[in-house]
């Protein structure tokens, strides 16, 4: 929704008043869930639909309603109402009246809740606002009973309407003033493409619903493990499909492996999912297969993928080769520094020693930080982290030496000083003869 950011505003005239979209969504902070919960994925479609000054709350709840509750064979989704929970902004009465009155929902599955899960803004400066959520009940195998504000597995968030109307200045978080409404009252929904599915195909999670099953079949071809035999082969199973999703989309849009930005959270995605193949037994290359599936499931909508195949392939080879190269050896760097620091009594890796795996082995945070926890150890991230930055100095500071000319003659002074003065003897005398 970024581009709509100044219509939002009032800076820019929208050349419409309405709009719908569908968006490709990479969330790399939902990558600790990816396999565990049931619905997080780094890579999911985001269906949105907008208004810029023209429908609000009323309109926005009573589209949503209609498109997920009209029968299937009147062109809607047929959920069950009675299945849907509401939840609202802690203190948005006049949303809670709106499900209630106009729509029909009984006070009893509409629930309130804080700025965390029900007040968005973009994390910057900008619109801001209230938003609602719709949440479906998938029943008592899910767990306890309650609604989304205390079991947020079994009633799946679906879709967030956010009630666009206030400007936010800075602060940290959700800590921050308001400066003002908005110059018009907009709506900015989000529904999660994947989640409908599952919902609507009656998978248990997000990772079995057809465009993915495919590629966790591919994934137990190819290592022989069978889905649904234990936990931790399953959460594998579901990483390695998330994982190379998410993958083929980034490559298809450009990015590349790389150790800055965009470039390493593609990095960090893509070895975590070969090394998760690795575990579930994998032997030699992968990434090609998991990526023809990828974009066999994935290519009738996103065509470009299929008449850039041969860069997409090529880009990923590349990656997996570089790391495949790399990962043996840093396996035994780690598994010694394991056993080094539960030696010293010591449960957390030393951030010394995560950041040689990334600087020397190509281990990204992510992996060392799995990796050590499945010894049972954490990892010193902000040891870690102070290296990196370290280095990102260093590496500006030699960069700006090159474009000034300047080098850092530090270390020079150093050893003319201890030295003492010299004389260049080199026209006169030399030692051995040069061929
Ligand atoms: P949750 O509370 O379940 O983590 P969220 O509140 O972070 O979801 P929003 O930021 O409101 O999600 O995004 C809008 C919609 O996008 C959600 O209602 C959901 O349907 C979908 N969505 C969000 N994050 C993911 C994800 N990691 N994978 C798949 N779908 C997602
Ligand atoms: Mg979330
Ligand atoms: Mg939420
Ligand atoms: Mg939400």
């Amino acid at each position: 929704m970024v581009p709509f950011k100044p219509y939002f505003l009032g800076e820019v005239k929208p050349p419409f008043d309405r709009a719908t979209s569908v968006q490709k969504c990479v969330r790399t902070p939902d990558i600790e869930e990816v396999g565990k919960t049931t619905r997080h994925g780094t890579f999911f479609q985001m269906c949105g639909n907008f208004s810029f000054g023209d429908y609000f709350k009323e309109g926005a709840v009573k589209l949503a309603w209609e498109l997920l509750t009209t029968p299937q064979d009147k062109g809607g989704y047929g959920l069950d109402p009675e299945r849907l929970w509401i939840t609202v902004y802690q203190d948005d009465d006049e949303a809670e009246r709106i499900w209630h009155e106009v729509v029909g929902v009984p006070r009893e599955r509409i629930q309130r809740l804080g700025k965390k899960d029900n007040f968005w803004d973009m994390g910057v400066p900008g619109p801001c606002g209230p938003c609602s959520e719709i949440n479906y009940d998938r029943g008592p195998e899910f767990g306890a009973e309650g609604g989304p504000a205390v079991n947020d597995e079994r009633y799946v968030e679906i879709w967030n309407l956010v009630f666009m109307q206030y400007e936010r200045g800075e602060g940290p978080g959700k800590d921050y003033p308001i400066l003002g409404d908005l110059p018009s009252k907009n709506i900015d929904t989000g529904l999660g493409l994947e989640r409908l599915a599952m919902i609507l195909q009656g998978v248990r999670n997000m990772y079995e619903i057809d465009t993915s099953m495919a590629v966790i079949d591919k994934a137990t071809e190819l290592t022989g493990v069978r889905y649904g035999d234990a936990q931790a082969s399953d959460v594998s199973l579901r990483v390695v499909t998330d994982h190379m999703r998410t993958s083929v989309m980034l490559i298809g849009d450009g990015v590349t492996p790389g150790n800055e930005g965009r470039g390493y959270v593609l990095r960090r995605i893509m070895r975590r999912a070969i090394r998760n193949m690795r575990l579930l037994g994998a032997t030699g290359p992968v990434v090609k297969d998991l990526i023809d599936v990828v974009i066999g499931m994935m290519g009738q909508q996103y065509p470009e993928l299929i008449t850039d195949r041969e860069r997409i392939e090529k880009v990923a080879l590349a990656e997996e080769n570089a790391f495949l190269k790399t990962l043996k050896a840093g396996t035994n760097i780690l598994d010694t520094a394991v056993s080094d620091t539960k030696a010293a009594g010591s449960t957390v890796l030393p951030g010394d020693k995560a950041f040689l795996l990334h600087d020397t082995w190509g281990f990204p945070i992510d992996l060392t930080l799995e990796m050590a926890a499945e010894q049972g150890l954490s990892v010193d991230e902000e040891g870690f982290r102070r290296l990196m930055k370290e280095q990102r100095e260093r590496a500006k500071a030699d960069a700006q030496a090159k474009k000034t000319g300047h080098a850092d003659l530090g270390a020079y002074r150093e050893i003319a000083d201890r030295a003492g003065a010299t004389d260049f003897i080199g026209y006169t005398d030399t030692e051995g003869e040069s061929t």
